[in-house]
């Protein structure tokens, strides 16, 4: 076995992980905020009959793709399974998302292919796109690997096509080993997840799985089952708009107003900046105005419901009173629920946490389990009835032009899920 490589199956995995993620990336699926329908953008469903296309060469026979850009399949447990197919009953579902986050650019990827990292800065051939392990310590420590990155003008998709490369590709080789043992796999593929939209059409009862894993960590043993609870919030402001010549005593500016709401949240603590561990804060994102209205959108985590509930509260009480001092502004705020943190719900079940972890020792990598600042599909697929931690896949720098993967920890992933379909086959 090479260097880098967890397993001798890791290895025999890796060209067909790292093709694959190769083929995914190179199809813009970048998913957009304006959805009008789903999935948001056409590239989704492109890659959707591209993984249809492959699953089906894998002997999937049930592959599909859906009017709303969900690609599901199912692979039977394996006659080597105690018992005989099926015998045992169970029915685990393997999830990962097709669509790239809005936040970086998405189209015309290209991605690169550093064999045998040394360890030193990682120049990329365009817009002068550094890696430098100085500020990367998860790269640093990947001397020895080969590194994918994109050329330097868009994000890489490793969030999250190495999941879905991932799971293809173990999905392909437990069908090509039918003496391997194994559940029932039911995969699905989703559209934007980056835009919080993931679980939105997920049709659990159908999906028929008892409990599923995403595959959209980063770090090699991260296995995440806990997750920020997230409100967004959208605060619009109507003034008065009066021509500046004629404005005395009349103009009423919303856009100084949003401004002030701003200028009194506070800056030193509660923000994305100052925050870390099982901080939570309130981080306004975007900010559209004229001196007639404006429009504020903020975001809200925390890791628990009743500090989250504080700080929305915080956020309103500060937006009312910097409007309420001008009595002719108008203010408005919703409150959107994003997706609560999955830990009571996997809690209940602790054995679907309990064999990803023995799955990630077997594969001879200490598990990771750090929470995570952010949501995934498992947040709201929990929340919805399908309890769904998140295991790693090897990608790093997310949403970003410095977005990087390792095909030796990618490879420790999908074998990762060739050991956990064995977990769950050996269960009564
Ligand atoms: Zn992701």
């Amino acid at each position: 076995m090479t260097a880098g490589y967890t397993s001798p199956l890791a290895e025999t995995l890796a060209p067909d992980v790292l093709a694959r993620l190769q083929r995914y990336v190179r199809v813009d699926t970048q998913s957009t905020r304006e959805r009008t329908s789903s999935p948001s953008t056409p590239g989704q469903l492109e890659l959707g009959r591209l993984l249809v296309a492959e699953l089906a060469a894998a002997g999937i026979a049930d592959a599909e793709l859906d009017a709303n850009g969900y690609v599901t399949g199912t692979l039977p447990a394996s006659p080597g399974s105690p018992g005989g197919a099926g015998a045992n009953g169970h029915v685990v579902g393997l999830i990962a998302h097709m669509d790239t986050s809005p936040d970086a650019p998405g189209a015309g990827v290209e991605p690169l292919v550093h064999r045998d990292y040394d360890g030193g800065i990682l120049e990329l051939p365009r817009n002068g796109t550094r890696l430098d392990p100085a500020t990367m310590p998860e790269l640093s420590a990947k001397r020895g690997h080969d590194i994918v990155t994109s050329s330097g003008d868009t994000l890489l998709g490793a969030d999250d096509k190495a999941g879905v490369a991932e799971i293809v590709a173990a999905v392909t080789h437990l069908a090509a080993h039918p003496e391997l043992p194994r559940p029932t796999l039911r995969v699905a593929f989703t559209p934007d997840e980056e835009i919080g939209e993931g679980a939105t059409l997920f049709d659990i009862d159908r999906f028929g799985a008892e409990c599923a894993y995403t595959l959209d960590g980063s770090e090699l043993g991260e296995l995440q089952d806990e997750t920020f609870s997230a409100d967004e919030a959208v605060i619009v402001i109507r003034g008065v708009e009066v021509h500046p010549g004629q404005a005395t005593g009349k103009l009423v500016n919303a856009l100084r107003l949003a401004a002030q709401v701003v200028a009194a949240l506070p800056s030193d603590r509660l923000t994305p900046e100052t925050t870390a561990g099982r901080e939570g804060f309130i981080h306004p994102y975007e900010l559209t105005a004229t001196a007639g209205r404006a429009e504020l959108r903020l975001i809200l985590r925390d890791f628990d419901d009743e500090r989250l509930a504080e700080h929305v509260a915080l956020l309103e009480r500060t937006a009312r009173d910097v409007v309420g001092r001008e009595p002719r502004a108008t203010l408005e705020l919703e409150l959107r629920r994003q997706y609560r943190n999955m830990r009571s719900q996997l809690a209940r079940v602790p054995g679907v946490a309990a064999a990803a972890e023995a799955a990630i020792r077997a594969e001879g990598i200490e598990p990771r389990r750090i929470p995570i600042r952010g949501g995934t599909d498992g947040s709201r697929l929990s929340e919805m009835g399908l309890p769904t931690p998140n295991i790693f896949t090897g990608g790093h720098e997310y949403h970003s032009v410095r977005e990087w993967a390792s095909v030796q920890d990618m490879a420790a992933a999908a074998a990762t899920i060739v050991g956990l379909a064995a977990v769950w086959a050996r269960r009564s």
